[in-house]
């Protein structure tokens, strides 16, 4: 186990940089084209996956970091960048986590590598769980999935939207429903292999923020994919099912549900999103209030302009701590007593989305156009609160770790 550090070591540092390098000459000039656009960024993919940054070598490299901070540091960097480019880039790694962390070394070595395509013929992945009626409520979800024994084939259909590079994807993650009597342990994943018939896309949101991200409704029609395709396997589902069972038919025993642990350890990646969009937006606000002059000084001269950077500043580091100490937590299986996986999330996202409109207005009347970038970023910055389970949600999880109580 690596102990707990702040500091990065000098090969992260490297790491860092060379990302850093990435987003500042690449991912930042781009940024308001592809925001205008509102369409996926293929050509920064490719030039990322050139580079090395857009692959399963380096998201796997980070992700498996004993110290916990690969991840964290690599989302901070690229989000930045421009926070709608990098979840173009990052977003595939997110669906290849399901597979990372569901899926038999089969399935991973099968599926994973078509998700990324290769440098000259980058492809994208999706991970599709929301539906219309089933956003924070996942229990709700609707789309079904049925074994097919006779061929060996599952049958899925069902509507999922708000996904990420859903319908563009080569490789769609679908969870579904397998057994209804069961709520959200009922739930199974599944690849959805490319070119599979009765996959399409649905409509195209028109978003916000975040607008170089593609977003859509993913609608599957008597989708059937082969018994392979079930993450885990047939035997390890039949034994989870036969498990929730039994502690049903015991009387509502409370069960640990594996999903919260797994949110727990993902969260934080948001939220390092999070702290790479508030610091971009910082940092453009202090160097303006030291450049731009009002009343014959520079805007900082006045403390009500300088404790705004102040805490600015505190809010974004006291939420970086927040999320290294989450991701060393998830890499080294701490418990989560205190669900600090969604704290940091929380607190990361709130202050992203307050930092950003403080930078507005610290740049006044250029801070509120697309002149300056700080605009963009306070739009990107409102999604960090809502997707991988928006604030409110975080605070029933943390306060229902906290007490033990089903609070509602
Ligand atoms: C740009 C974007 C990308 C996304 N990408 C993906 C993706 O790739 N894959 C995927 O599966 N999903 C994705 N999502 C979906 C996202 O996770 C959901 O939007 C989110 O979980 C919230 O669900 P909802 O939109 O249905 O809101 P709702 O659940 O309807 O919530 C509406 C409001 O009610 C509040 N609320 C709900 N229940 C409670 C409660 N019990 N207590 C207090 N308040 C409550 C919420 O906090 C929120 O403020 C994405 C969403 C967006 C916008």
């Amino acid at each position: 186990m690596a102990e707990f550090t702040m500091e990065l070591n000098d090969e992260q540092k490297e790491v860092r940089d060379w990302l850093h390098g990435f987003a500042a000459d690449v991912i930042r000039p781009a940024a308001a084209e592809w925001d205008e656009r509102e369409e996926t960024p293929w050509p920064v993919i490719q030039e990322a996956a050139k580079v090395g940054i857009y692959s399963l070598d380096f998201y796997a490299q980070q992700y498996f970091d004993a110290t916990g901070l690969g991840i964290p540091m690599t989302m901070e960097e690229l989000f930045w960048g421009d926070a709608g480019i990098a979840l173009s880039i990052v977003g595939t790694g997110l669906a290849a986590v399901g597979v990372l962390a569901n899926g038999t070394e089969e399935q991973i070595g099968t599926w994973i590598p078509q998700m990324y395509g290769d440098a000259n013929d980058v492809k994208v992945a999706a991970f599709c769980s929301s539906e219309p009626d089933a956003g924070s409520d996942v229990a709700s979800m609707r789309t079904r999935a049925v074994y097919d024994e006779a061929k060996d084939e599952w049958v899925i259909n069902g509507t999922k939207t708000w996904a990420t590079n859903g319908g563009i994807a080569n490789v769609h993650v679908v969870v579904a429903v397998v057994d209804p009597e069961l709520g959200s342990k009922g739930h199974a994943s599944f690849i959805v292999p490319p070119g599979t018939k009765g996959l399409a896309q649905g409509q195209k949101f028109k978003k916000h923020g975040i607008r170089a991200s593609h977003t859509a409704e993913v609608i599957l029609d008597d989708v059937r994919v082969p018994g392979s395709c079930l993450l885990g396997g047939k035997e390890k589902l039949d034994a989870r099912l036969a498990r929730a069972r039994e502690k049903a038919r015991k009387g509502g025993e409370r069960v640990k549900n594996a999903a919260m642990a797994t949110f727990e350890a993902s969260r934080p990646a948001v939220g390092a999103m999070a702290v790479g969009t508030a610091r971009a937006a910082y940092e453009v606000a202090l160097e303006y209030a030291q450049t731009r002059e009002q009343f014959g000084r520079p805007i900082i001269d006045n403390q009500g302009v300088a404790f705004q950077l102040a805490d600015m500043r505190t809010a974004i580091d006291a939420a970086r701590l927040l999320v290294w100490r989450a991701s060393w937590m998830a890499i080294n299986g701490k418990p989560f007593t205190a669900a600090e996986g969604s704290m940091s999330k929380l607190f990361a996202s709130e202050t992203a989305k307050k930092v950003t409109a403080q930078a507005i207005q610290i740049l006044g009347g250029n801070g509120y156009t697309r002149e300056y970038p700080v605009e963009r970023m306070h739009r990107d910055s409102a999604i960090y609160t809502i997707f991988e389970g928006t604030s409110e949600i975080q605070r029933l999880v943390i306060a229902r770790t906290l007490s033990g109580m089903p609070i509602r």
